[in-house]
């Protein structure tokens, strides 16, 4: 292992195959029809950031929602992720994004420069259509909630009486509160 990578625990390792079997064995199947008859209708969009755990932190149960997550809790990538929960059933999406997200720390600019600066093809970014990577680029953490809410609310894609909520985890608190 790199030697970067000393703060996680080696994946694969025997220890984590070790702690799978300890969980294993108290492992509650839900299959079938007790699952798709069952799919949440409440689903979470959230950020990848380790310091989110909206089950924990939300004090839910196993199986009370989908999570769907990637960097910052960006929608617009999600769509795709976003429309297969609508088609199992899901109308209630609850956006959380969160205080000090990378997005704060993150430009279109420091990106591509870090980018050019590790990849085997320095200009293979050129051929990616499909790149937002960017960054909240000036705006506060609310706005940024506001921005996809508001952008899920006027989408032709998302059924009408689906609600849509934002909210803001505060990791300074562990608190959520609601801004949309
Ligand atoms: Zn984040």
């Amino acid at each position: 292992m790199s030697a970067s990578y000393d703060a996680s625990p080696a994946i694969p390792s025997q220890e984590l195959l070790d702690r799978n079997a300890a969980y294993a064995e108290n492992h509650k199947p839900k299959l079938g029809q007790h699952n798709w008859g069952n799919f949440p209708k409440n689903a979470i969009i959230t950020c990848m950031d380790c310091r989110l755990h909206p089950h924990k932190q939300l004090g839910l149960a196993d199986h009370d929602t989908t999570i769907i997550r990637n960097a910052s809790g960006a929608v617009a990538e999600l769509t795709n992720t976003i429309l297969a929960t609508q088609k199992f059933g899901t109308r209630h999406f609850m956006l959380i994004k969160h205080t000090d997200c990378g997005g704060f720390y993150i430009t279109r600019e420091n990106f591509v420069e870090d980018f050019k600066a590790h990849a085997k093809n320095p200009d293979a970014l050129n051929d990616f259509a499909g790149l937002t990577v960017g960054g909240f680029k000036g705006l506060g953490i609310e706005a940024v909630v506001l921005r996809d809410v508001e952008f899920m609310r006027n989408s032709p894609l998302i059924y009408p009486e689906t609600v849509i909520s934002g909210w803001v985890f505060d990791d300074s608190t562990g608190k959520i509160r609601q801004v949309a």
